[in-house]
């Protein structure tokens, strides 16, 4: 079972109380493993190797409990724009001097 958070706080509590969790990307980010907030995440590699791609009966990596990191999953699919919009709201750009 994985824990699905929203928002980069979100994630960080989650994984300080011990779950596997899962977040979701903007459809545009490119990232397949970077380091936020004292977190590791790791892109769905189905969705970041492009065509070389791995099926989730290879993969498994999502339905692993004791990971060391975040699964990431971009946002796909005919609601993936509306989905990034709703995610910019919630996690809105620092200002300067922020
Ligand atoms: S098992 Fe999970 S992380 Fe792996 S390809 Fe499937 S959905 Fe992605």
């Amino acid at each position: 079972m994985n824990v699905s958070a929203d928002t980069p706080e979100q994630v960080v509590e989650a994984v300080r109380a011990g779950w596997p969790v899962v977040t979701t990307v903007a459809s545009t980010d490119t990232r397949r493993r970077w380091r936020e907030g004292g977190v590791e995440y790791v892109t769905c590699p189905n969705q970041s190797m492009g065509e070389r791609g791995v099926a989730c009966n290879a993969c498994f990596l999502c339905q692993k409990r004791d990971r060391p990191f975040v699964v990431a999953f971009r946002h796909h699919g005919p609601g993936a724009k509306r989905a990034d919009r709703r995610l910019e709201e919630l996690t809105p750009l620092p200002m300067a001097g922020d």
